[in-house]
């Protein structure tokens, strides 16, 4: 762990052990954290914020970009250790290193957007606000994505003039020593600490510190829901919640269906399982679409090569822990004996390398139903469902039909279809003939139990403010 500028075991010198999802062998080992290793983080970024935040925008900004930097010299390494803790294919996890630097770069510019207003609210008076740092703010992250997540989400928070304490995810923790290690070499004593171990206590903890006010969460509607319990218990908190998805992509049927199938199935994000919050699990076809879109999507499933995560060539690598892979097998079983037609994979693959690690074969359902367990919850691994409809009202119905709203995708050349349907859909994020896509610039998040707050925008950096209103009686 990175606390007050240096690195540190547990206070008990408990370990937790990391495994490759490939082999299940040991590789490495991170602290199992304590609440007093949360309290040391938590004073240490506290009694760096105030040297932080008086720093200019432009240093920060400056120190912002050499973090970004530091990250792209220790990429590969970077990237390498990442690939073999999540066990998410190397091919495009490339782009993870370079997200995290973009973010810190995009965020390093824009300083002078922390704009606040003047507003004639008397005759004699002037009357303006401030936008000022929470203080210390927790940001908690998720196992799929763990080094894109955790440097990405520096950006904001240390832009506004908060210090950060980083919480990382038990079952890929790894790459935050990395992380650490270059925000070590650059910046203050301090200004960001990285906590490692379990929820309980290490996440609960920063949760309830009462020195915190600000906390960014990303990862499932659970925790996020614990979250925001135990924050309301100890203070009044500024939580923002990037949860799950059960994202549908809706095929009209005037689409081409040949590129409706294409995005379908690389929104899966099959790279990484299908772990993936904004995953295009549910693919909703037209009637007259669908035989043709299940013939498909079988076809290019079926092509997906599983093998070495780190191997260039692989498509799809194991699920990240042993607890995961159990939750998505009982899922798949759910969809079997619930009536779902199963249309490709449903178990384990075959092979000499597959007998050890937690490895899922690509899934594909067909005449999937709204009532059903796999329509409804997120599986968050490489199981795809197909449904149809007939109506556009149906087809609203159907996408609306569960307790997420993270991410949609509408294939229709008809723009008046497709902008209709924008509007009528709830979800935080809407792609026209595309799937799962992020640009930088505007907000990402969800509605619903997707969650609040959108991030990767301006509006990310704001929400890392907090407005002070100051009246200058003339
Ligand atoms: P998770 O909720 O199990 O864990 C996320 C983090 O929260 C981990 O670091 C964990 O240790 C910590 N945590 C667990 N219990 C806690 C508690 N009581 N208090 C504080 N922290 C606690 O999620 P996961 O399994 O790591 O990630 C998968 C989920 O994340 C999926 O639902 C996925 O959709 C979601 N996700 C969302 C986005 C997004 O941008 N919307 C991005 C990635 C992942």
């Amino acid at each position: 762990m990175l606390i007050d500028g240096a690195f540190a075991v547990a206070s008990d010198n408990a370990w937790i052990t990391s495994l490759n999802p490939a082999t299940e062998a040991e590789i490495g080992r991170v602290p199992a954290g304590t609440k007093d290793d949360v309290n040391r983080a938590v004073d240490a970024a506290e009694r760096a914020q105030s040297g932080w935040k008086q720093k200019s925008i432009w240093e920060r900004g400056a120190l912002l970009r050499k973090v970004a930097a530091g990250f792209r010299v220790r990429a590969q390494e970077i990237l390498t250790m990442e690939a073999t803790d999540t066990g998410n294919t190397i091919a495009k996890l490339r782009a993870d290193v370079e997200i995290a630097a973009g973010y810190l770069e995009y965020f390093a510019g824009l300083g002078t957007e922390m704009k606040g207003d003047t507003v004639p609210a008397s005759a004699t008076g002037l009357h303006f606000t401030l936008r000022e740092p929470y203080g210390v703010v927790a940001r908690i992250v998720p196992f799929n994505h763990p080094f894109m997540f955790a440097g990405a989400h520096l950006a904001a928070p240390l832009m506004a003039g908060n210090t950060v304490v980083i919480k990382t995810p038990e079952t890929s923790p790894l790459s935050g020593h990395l992380l650490g290690e270059v925000c070590q070499e650059i910046l203050p004593a301090g200004v960001v600490n990285i906590v490692s171990g379990y929820g309980l206590p290490v996440g609960d903890a920063l949760v309830r510190h009462a020195k915190i006010r600000r906390i960014g969460f990303t990862g499932s509607v659970a925790t996020g829901l614990a979250i925001q319990r135990a924050a309301a218990e100890t203070s009044v908190k500024h939580v923002t919640l990037e949860l799950g998805g059960k994202n549908p992509l809706i095929v009209f049927p005037d689409a081409d269906i040949h590129k409706a199938v294409d995005a379908a199935v690389a929104g899966m994000n099959f790279s990484w399982a299908g772990q993936s919050c904004g995953s295009t699990s549910r693919l909703l076809v037209h009637e007259s679409l669908y035989a043709r879109a299940i013939e498909l999507t079988q076809a290019k499933v079926a092509a997906l090569k599983l093998g070495d995560p780190l191997d260039p060539a692989s498509d799809m690598g194991p699920v990240n822990s042993i607890g995961h892979y159990k939750r998505i097998m009982a899922l798949i079983e759910a969809g079997k004996s619930e009536g779902a037609k199963l249309i490709l994979g449903g178990g384990r693959p075959k092979g000499e390398m597959f007998k050890r690690g937690y490895w899922i074969e690509p899934t594909v359902f067909a005449d999937v139903t709204p009532h059903m367990t796999i329509a409804r919850e997120e599986v968050f691994g490489p199981v795809m469902t197909i449904a149809k409809w007939a109506t556009v009202d149906e087809a609203i119905s159907i996408a609306n039909s569960t307790d997420y709203g993270l991410t949609t995708g509408i294939f229709t050349h008809d723009i008046t279809q497709a902008l209709t349907t924008a509007k009528r859909i709830e979800s935080g994020v809407v792609t026209i003939n595309g799937s799962g896509m992020h640009f930088v610039g505007l907000p990402f998040g969800g509605v619903k139990n997707s969650g609040f707050g959108g991030e990767e925008s301006l509006d990310e950096l704001l929400s890392y403010t907090q407005a002070k209103s100051v009246h200058i009686m003339l």
